[in-house]
Parts: structure tokens; C-alpha cells; sequence
């Protein structure tokens, strides 16, 4: 199939309410522009040089959501422009965010990533840091930045039930957190491989890259 018709499969298939990120890390600027020229309007990527350059060349309405781990150094880069991060996993990260947003008179969305994954090297905040870190009232402190959910990414693994198993934590978690929360509605789980499950679990944004792109040759 076809870039445009993959968009048209994922926009049709996901519930109302869902948000698709279309992944497009490694791919060049005309792939993207096949999603764009279908409707897509979401993309994400993982390496704040490579985003930056699709964000200079393509056109301005486009949301981009940075999905990767991002060194506080690289922030001033996308602050201009970056509408969602997935990927905050401490509070030196998220001043350094507030710092940038406000040099643009922005308000940066983030999501807390939590580490549900067995795999050591996954990045991602533990629950009861990531509990303690919004007990501080930081968004009293930190007003250019806002926090509106949850992120997380499965081992890599074929055990469906230790996938399940991690969403369901994950799904979980964020019940327990909207409540004291009510701003964190987003819950950011689910790849190519693991969207249906994730769905089932009540994510609210899913991150396809492969289904929709074809193969990468690296990350
Ligand atoms: C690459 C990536 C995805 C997309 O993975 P696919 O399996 O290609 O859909 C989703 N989330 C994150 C954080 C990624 O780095």
C-alpha cells in the first residue's frame, strides 16, 4: 500500500479521540510530504537535529512531537516550534524546557515517560518519582510548560502478555494520576506493532512509523 492509503487505513481505523503520530524518523522530506498530502498533520521524530530540518523545509501547520531522549543541551533548538514532547523524565529536563519555552513566550506540552519496560536500557521515570515530581506544584513554578499525560513504550518483545502486562501498569497508573491530575489527559502508548493492544488499554495517541513509512535502515 501506498503512504497516503496507510494514513487513510490508520485514520479510519482509529477511535474518535485518538491521535496518530506519524513517525518519520530517518525518512526525507517528499516521504513526509506523501502524509501531509493525505492529511497527516502529526509527525514525530526522534533526533532534535534531523526534526529541525524537516520543520525548516516543510510547511508550518504541521504539529511536531519530539519522541526520543532529549539532552537538555538540544532544547533551545526545538523550543521554537515543538509542540509535544514525549519524552521528559526528570526535573532538570523540564526546567531547562520552561527556561527555552519562555525565551519564545511559549507553553511547551509534555508528557512524563514512565519506564514500564523490563529492558534496562529503556529510559523513562519510575512511578513514584514521576508522582512526586507533579506533587511539587510545578506548575505554579514552571508556567511555560505544561503537562498533559503519560508516555510509555513496551519491551521489545513477541510476548503479547508481557506487553499487555506493561500497558495495562501504564493504563493504570494514568487512571490513578488523572484523578489528582485532571490536565494529564493524554496517554501516549502503542507503535506499529503493538497499537491494537495499546488501544485496548485506553491509549490516546498512537506513534506508527514502520506501517506507515516501510522499514527503516536504522534506529
Ligand atoms: C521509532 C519509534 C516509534 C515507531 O516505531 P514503529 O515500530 O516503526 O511504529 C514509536 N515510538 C518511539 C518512541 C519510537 O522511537
Amino acid at each position: 500500500m501506498s503512504i497516503s492509503e496507510n494514513i487513510e487505513k490508520y485514520q479510519n481505523a482509529l477511535p474518535e479521540n485518538t491521535t496518530l503520530v506519524a513517525v518519520s524518523k530517518t525518512k526525507p522530506v517528499p516521504i513526509l510530504m506523501q502524509a501531509y498530502e493525505a492529511g497527516q498533520r502529526v509527525f514525530g521524530e526522534n533526533k532534535i537535529q534531523e526534526m529541525v530540518s524537516k520543520w525548516e523545509e516543510m510547511p508550518k501547520d504541521i504539529q511536531w512531537h519530539m519522541i526520543g531522549h532529549v539532552q537538555t543541551n538540544k532544547v533551545k533548538y526545538m523550543a521554537p516550534f515543538v509542540d509535544l514532547i514525549h519524552t521528559v523524565d526528570s526535573l532538570k529536563l523540564l526546567k531547562e524546557i520552561n527556561k527555552q519555552a519562555a525565551k519564545h513566550q511559549r507553553v511547551i506540552k509534555c508528557l512524563l515517560q514512565i519506564k514500564i519496560a523490563k529492558e534496562e536500557h529503556k529510559f523513562g521515570l519510575h512511578q513514584t518519582d514521576a508522582w512526586q515530581l507533579l506533587a511539587k506544584d510545578i506548575q505554579d513554578t514552571l508556567p511555560h510548560v505544561s503537562i498533559v499525560g503519560l508516555m510509555g513504550m513496551a519491551s521489545f518483545t513477541d510476548d503479547k502478555t508481557q506487553i499487555e502486562t506493561e500497558f495495562k501498569t501504564l493504563s493504570n497508573l494514568h487512571q490513578k494520576f488523572i484523578k489528582q491530575h485532571p490536565q494529564l489527559t493524554i496517554l501516549s502508548m502503542g507503535m506499529s506493532g503493538d497499537y491494537t493492544l495499546a488501544l485496548d488499554h485506553g491509549s490516546t495517541m498512537v506513534r506508527i512509523g514502520s506501517s506507515i513509512f516501510g522499514a527503516r535502515n536504522y534506529n
